[in-house]
């Protein structure tokens, strides 16, 4: 069976981005592959944080990936900072990455915006990200669209660490939607949907309520024409409605944009925003209990367990294949 890995950052509130482009991808896989799904919280330490807030998202957004339908019996579920292997992989695999590939990532570019103040792990980020994934000698990773990059780095990492130490990883595919793998901001289709995104009008979270998505969809931002056409270059806010409401209701963007011939960007706003609030309810339903039902804690303890067994393992084949001595 085909070892599968992925992160989710605690960093803010689940959007419809995170949903299409990265879990809902996570089901099907669940009943085909062995699956290590991850709660990145390390990441989440490279912008300052409100420790409490740090605690309470790790433990929302874990409750959130078995809320969507994620089986704790078939996957391993965790959160990174309880499995020391990660810290020190990444630290083995900056000895290989290079400041000139590490300065090319357009995430660092992005997100640090040329500030001087911005912290190191920002910038080594994506070597914490490919020690996260080779540790448990990934096939495939399913992402959304902006982590490709990241992505490629990981297997140019992995690649020059075989050949500098000898075959130690696997090298891992990354898995992108078809539709959906870049969901843009309501407030600015320009932009991807983000959690740190400087507006909540910019997403829809998960848990949001009906009045509040509603709200949202009815000020997204479109196009001064009236014509209802899938085109993400001339028209990225139409666009971006058709995404989302085909893959929360599973029509496809080409009958939507056939249904919608004639009629005005207010409807497929308002039938976009039902989509999305009946694909949601279930989910907030779910949530609800699990959080009540206290039993995520007893899955995370068991999923750090596995996962440290299995990175303790190629974290031990690093050392050895780069001389540390190990008794
Ligand atoms: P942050 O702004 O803090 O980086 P984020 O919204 O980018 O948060 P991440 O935790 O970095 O969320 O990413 C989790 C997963 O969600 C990744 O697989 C990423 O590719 C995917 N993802 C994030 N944003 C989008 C989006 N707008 N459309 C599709 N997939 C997305
Ligand atoms: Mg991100």
């Amino acid at each position: 069976t085909k070892r599968v890995f992925s992160g989710i950052q605690p960093t803010g509130d689940l959007h419809l981005g995170n949903y299409i482009g990265a879990m809902k991808q996570f089901l099907p896989l669940q009943e085909q592959a062995d699956c290590f799904f991850c709660i990145v919280d390390l990441h989440a330490l490279t912008v300052p944080r409100d420790p409490e807030e740090l605690r309470e998202k790790t433990l929302e957004l874990a409750t959130l990936y078995l809320a969507t339908g994620l089986d704790p019996d078939k996957i391993t579920l965790f959160i990174q900072s309880q499995v020391p292997g990660h810290a020190e992989a990444a630290w083995l695999l900056q000895c290989v990455a290079r400041m000139g590939e590490l300065n090319r990532m357009t995430q660092f570019k992005d997100k640090s915006q040329g500030s001087d103040s911005v912290t190191a792990g920002l910038f080594t980020y994506p070597v914490l990200q490919a020690a996260d994934i080779l540790l448990y000698q990934t096939d495939v990773v399913p992402v959304g669209e902006d982590q490709k990059q990241h992505l490629e780095l990981t297997r140019d990492l992995a690649e020059r660490f075989n050949r500098q130490y000898g075959e130690v990883f696997r090298i891992p595919e990354h898995q992108i939607p078809k539709t959906g793998a870049r969901i843009m901001g309501l407030d600015n289709p320009e932009k991807k949907m983000s959690k740190s995104a400087p507006s909540e009008a910019n997403y829809i979270t998960l848990l949001e309520d009906e009045k509040s998505i509603l709200k949202k969809f009815k000020r997204a931002v479109t196009d001064s024409e009236n014509e209802i056409r899938f085109d993400p270059e001339n028209k990225p806010g139409v666009s971006n409605l058709l995404a989302i409401y085909s893959e929360m209701s599973g029509q496809s963007v080409e009958s939507l944009v056939e249904q919608y011939q004639g009629k005005g960007y207010g409807h497929l706003k308002l039938d976009t925003a039902e989509a999305v609030i009946n694909r949601l309810k279930p989910i907030q339903e779910r949530y609800r209990e699990l959080r009540e039902s206290g039993e995520v804690e007893a899955v995370l303890r068991r999923g750090a367990e596995r996962a440290r067994e299995v990175s303790e393992a190629t974290l031990a084949e690093m050392k050895k294949a780069m001389g540390l001595v190990q008794f």
